[in-house]
């Protein structure tokens, strides 16, 4: 069985911890540049913000609201707090986010819990008495319906969802993953906190097709039908269940479509045409027509929904396939302060893609005016680049192509991509070894700068009148 353990309205409950008088009043947590809701207290959430939502909207539901800038230094001890109390229960623990985690129960030193519901109580009860955050807590046989199951009874819930009967899904199963999660391929975004680096938030859908290899365990639970039930026998409530929860029936019949990870608007139009209305429809959905709208994604999401383990807990950490940023900040037509906005970006972006050893063959660039229109650049790299000063002219070359200096921009970002080990760099045939070295030598210098002492060190002369960081760049009291 896994567990997923998703700290409840996590950014904005960290400000709280921290300002105790904000407790119990309906607060947003904002994101860089203070544009956005990054999380909204459950006050909030109750007159209908919702995370990602513009400020602007926010404010049109509660004009009095409490604003304040996310804190990312103590969002990151927070996470860093909850995850060593998981792991002292758990050897096999993978973050998903930086407040979201799968525990592989199978792996605690006495299998897995046999009162899976007082298991999930104690752990919420601890994470509470010992951090001050609520987190609600999930259990099931397949990292979807765990992650779905954490979700159900948000904030400070527990669901077990097990037992149940599934019939088997036609056709041979896809090759399991080694870990990551489920979804459709629906965005993904990044951002990084102070400590240890950046943590890579990915959305449930980041995942999907990102690792295949060694074989997943399969959960001693799973569930096979059972000879002489009827496929479409609904289980009773709790029927044959380990300490309580919900069987799998009843809890997917109760979970809209919508609800299901990696759906996503776009997909549910296809759900609605099709009358797929619940999670339920859709693990009865016939394999072929799943496949037809969905493709390889959908069957594992299928797999996953019926109780059928396709993705693997797994502690390891993979390499980013990409890396980006961006900012947002108040409308500016100013060319040269777009443009310091973007060299920060590059520093931040080849710092992050650095630690791992990799460099990028591909860059982009975008800018978003006013009207939330976004206009962007690609460009394909001749080889493989890992320093700012060899990035340089290729990202000056984007902006150029997107910049206007007739619109005002309301963000800027980039992003490096096809990212390769560093070892594939090799000189190109006309390029200038010496210059090269001396490139990689002052980014090396940089790299040990910026992770020693902050990227507030040391920047380039253009791109110093743009601040990194996010409360120094930010002048944002609370309002009561
Ligand atoms: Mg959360």
């Amino acid at each position: 069985m896994i567990a997923h353990i998703d700290a409840d309205a996590f950014f904005a409950a960290v400000l709280v911890r921290k300002h105790p008088h904000l407790r119990g009043k309906p607060l947003l947590a904002l994101g860089m540049g203070g544009g956005c809701v990054i999380s909204a207290s459950y006050e909030a959430k109750a007159k209908g913000v919702k995370t990602g939502m513009s400020l602007k909207e926010a404010l049109k539901l509660i004009p009095n609201v409490l604003r304040m800038p996310s804190d990312f230094h103590e969002t990151a001890l927070a996470s860093q707090q909850i995850e060593e109390m998981l792991q002292d229960q758990c050897p096999i623990i993978e973050q998903m986010s930086v407040d979201e985690w799968f525990l592989d129960l199978s792996s605690r030193v006495g299998g897995t819990p046999q009162d899976l519901s007082a298991w999930a109580a104690t752990i919420r009860t601890d994470v509470l008495s010992r951090t001050g955050l609520s987190v609600s807590v999930g259990v099931g046989p397949t990292k979807l319906l765990a992650k779905m199951a954490s979700e159900y009874r948000k904030p400070g819930g527990i669901t077990v969802v097990t037992g149940g009967f599934m019939p088997p899904p036609f056709g041979p199963p896809p090759r399991p993953h080694r870990c990551g999660g489920f979804g459709l391929g629906e965005g993904d975004f990044n951002f990084s906190v102070p400590h240890g680096g950046a943590v890579l938030l990915r959305s449930i859908a980041h995942c999907c097709n990102e690792q295949h290899g060694s074989a997943v365990r399969h959960s001693p639970t799973m569930t096979r039908p059972l000879p002489g039930r009827s496929a479409h026998r609904p289980a009773a409530e709790g029927e044959g269940l380990q300490g309580g929860g919900m069987a799998l029936q009843n809890f997917l019949q109760a979970r809209p479509a919508a609800a299901i990870p990696g759906i996503g608007r776009r997909r549910v139009i296809h759900t609605d045409i099709e009358g797929w209305k619940t999670a339920w429809d859709i693990a009865q959905a016939p394999l072929e027509r799943i496949s037809q709208l969905f493709g390889k994604p959908g069957r594992e999401l299928q797999l996953e929904l019926r109780g059928e383990p396709v993705y693997a807990v797994s502690p390891d950490v993979a390499p980013p396939k990409s890396v980006s940023r961006c900012r947002s900040f108040r409308a500016t037509k100013d060319r040269s302060e777009l443009w310091a906005h973007l060299l920060r970006h590059l520093e931040y972006t080849v710092l992050k893609m650095r630690r791992w050893g990799l460099g990028c063959q591909g860059i982009s660039v975008w800018l978003r005016n006013d009207a939330y229109f976004h206009e962007g650049a690609n460009l394909s790299l001749p080889q493989v680049m890992d320093t700012e000063e060899e990035l340089q002219p290729y990202v000056l070359r984007c902006f150029e192509r997107v910049y206007r200096s007739t619109v005002a921009c309301t963000q800027i970002g980039i992003a490096l991509w096809r990212l390769l080990p560093k070892h594939a760099t090799q000189f190109s045939l006309f390029g200038q070894p010496q210059e090269l070295l001396k490139g990689e030598q002052l980014q090396q210098a940089l790299d040990t700068l910026h992770e020693r002492f902050g990227r507030q060190t040391i920047t380039r002369g253009s791109a110093i009148r743009v601040k990194s960081g996010t409360q120094q760049s930010l002048d944002m009291p609370v309002y009561e």
